[in-house]
């Protein structure tokens, strides 16, 4: 009977898929006593060559897993104990097991015997094993791409901040993710003030423009852009401005969508010189058209007289034609220096000649011409200069007539001259209307005329940007002192060539 018990036993135990080896733990050495035949295929050792046999066989040459030393101690402390260790099959080939040694105790507790079940899980170790590889090739990919992306940021937050325009970036609502350096300069206003906040109230409110929230919020979802926009407003810190703005949705690489880039561009200078160019325009075309208008009635008088009845009326109106022809004359090449000057193609004549005596000429010419006013000339420095004397003269007769135009309660001007350094410098002063210091810092420029002075003082704003050019190439600096009331005085210096004081 338990013969018959036995040998089912041993037959359940040959047809089950673990190996299953049961040791002699009182014999020296612990050798196996038992196997079963899936334990046969898993090492590939016949019952033959293994009974007798200590486990460490299957470990071949590989003694040096730490799972060894679990075994060993759960052996001598007679406890269960269950490992992954690297066994090797007859034919030399690797299998990893999966063994669970479990103690066989007799009444006493003595362990008289180990039984040792194993799985081969080499295939699931192959498995794990390429999981954790592809997952070290995925985070490495991870790594790289984001180090790639954060590259690309930096590279594009780079550029952002480098241009000359104020950047908005902005999320879906309108938040405000980031904004230039360029923008908060010119906004005066911080990060902490910008960031985080919605578009339309920054600031005084400034961007909440109905028509421009409308533009907005069609470009996500019509992928439409804002182009040229113009905004006119007083804006907090900085006052009235006109700026154009340019709205964009934005993608990178499919990372960043539903975002709304906003470039603003402050136009206010450039919308200024425009309108200067119009009203210079209209004025130079009307300046031209005077003296022409009484050249054209003055001829039709002189074609109906007849010359020799009245030869006195003859030769005035005559003469009348050729002042106004010289006006117009004049009048052109202002206009020619201009473009001449402003595209760089002024032709110098360098010569030396005696500044002192220049100033006085044309000090002498203008008050036979204008003999209403006083013109004062003080100092004397005895210089040469190397120029081109009629641009100085031109300089001169420029900053004489400015004096005399824009003081309508006085009849003086103050000319003056001395020796500064290697300079000459030359002073024209009036007792005038005066500049006020929003205008001083722009009325060397190009169509430049004062404001309030636009209708009562004829003029073409070109007077003193030819004046300054003229300075300029001549190594020297034209520049003005005024209040606004009690007058002006313009300066200019130019390099001295040689002192004839000191020979
Ligand atoms: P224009 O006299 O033809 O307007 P200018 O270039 O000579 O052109 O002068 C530019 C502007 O500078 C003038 O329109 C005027 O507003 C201002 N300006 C020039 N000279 C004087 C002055 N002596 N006093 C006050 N304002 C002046």
């Amino acid at each position: 009977m338990i013969n018959e018990n036995l040998d089912i036993y041993l037959q359940a135990l040959n047809s089950a898929n673990s190996g299953i080896i049961i040791t002699d733990n009182l014999q020296p050495d612990n050798p196996i006593i038992y196997c079963n035949s899936a334990f046969e295929k898993i090492s590939g050792y016949s019952t033959d060559e293994i009974i007798g046999h200590n486990c460490r066989f299957l470990q071949a040459q590989d003694r040096s897993q730490a799972e060894r030393q679990l075994l060993k101690d759960s052996i001598r402390e007679g406890k269960e104990c269950k490992v992954e260790i690297r066994n090797y099959r007859k034919n030399g080939q690797l299998f990893w097991n999966e063994l669970l040694i479990s103690p066989v105790k007799n009444e006493e507790g003595l362990v008289t015997h180990f039984i040792g079940v194993q799985h081969d899980v080499t295939e699931r170790k192959r498995v794990e094993y390429e999981l954790r590889e592809e997952k070290t090739y995925i985070e490495e990919k991870v790594r790289e791409r984001t180090k790639e992306i954060m590259v690309k940021e930096a590279f594009l937050s780079s550029i952002i901040q480098t241009v000359r325009e104020s950047l908005l970036v902005l999320d879906s609502n309108y938040v405000v993710l980031s904004a230039n350096n360029h923008f908060l300069s010119t906004f005066k206003v911080t990060q902490e003030e910008t960031v985080g906040k919605v578009l339309f109230e920054l600031g005084n409110h400034q961007w909440d423009i109905d028509p421009l929230k409308d533009l907005l919020t069609k470009i996500l979802p019509t992928n439409n852009p804002v182009t040229d926009y113009e905004v006119e407003h007083h804006f907090q810190h900085i006052g009235k401005k006109v700026m154009l703005l340019n709205a964009y949705r934005i993608e990178l690489e499919g990372q960043y969508k539903d975002r709304i880039l906003i470039a603003i561009e402050d136009i206010t200078e450039k919308k200024e010189l425009d309108r200067r160019k119009d009203d210079f325009l209209s004025i130079a075309s009307h300046e031209l058209k005077t003296p022409l208008t009484t050249i054209k009635s003055l001829i039709q008088l002189l074609q109906r007289m007849d010359p020799a009845k009245n030869p006195e009326k003859f030769t005035t109106s005559l003469d009348k034609v050729s002042v106004y022809i010289e006006k117009l004359n004049k009048l052109i090449s202002k206009l020619l220096d201009t473009s001449k000057i402003h595209s760089g193609n002024i032709e110098l004549h360098m010569e030396p000649f005696e500044i002192d005596k220049t100033v006085q000429d044309a000090i002498d010419n203008l008050s036979v011409a204008i003999p209403g006013h006083h013109i004062s000339f003080s100092g004397c420095t005895n210089a040469t200069v190397i120029g081109d004397e009629m641009q100085i003269l031109q300089v001169i007769n420029n900053l004489i007539s400015n004096a005399i135009k824009y003081a309508p309660g006085s009849k003086n001007v103050e000319v003056y001259i001395n020796n500064v350094g290697n300079f000459v410098k030359i002073s024209v002063k009036d007792y005038g209307m005066g500049i006020n210091h929003q205008d001083k810092i722009k009325i060397f420029e190009r169509f430049f005329r004062a404001s309030d002075i636009q209708k009562k003082y004829p003029g073409l704003g070109i007077g003193l940007y030819v004046s300054h050019e003229i300075v300029v190439n001549h190594k020297g600096t034209l520049w003005v002192e005024s209040e606004i009331g009690e007058g002006s005085t313009f300066n200019f210096t130019l390099p001295i060539m040689k002192n004839n004081n000191y020979g």
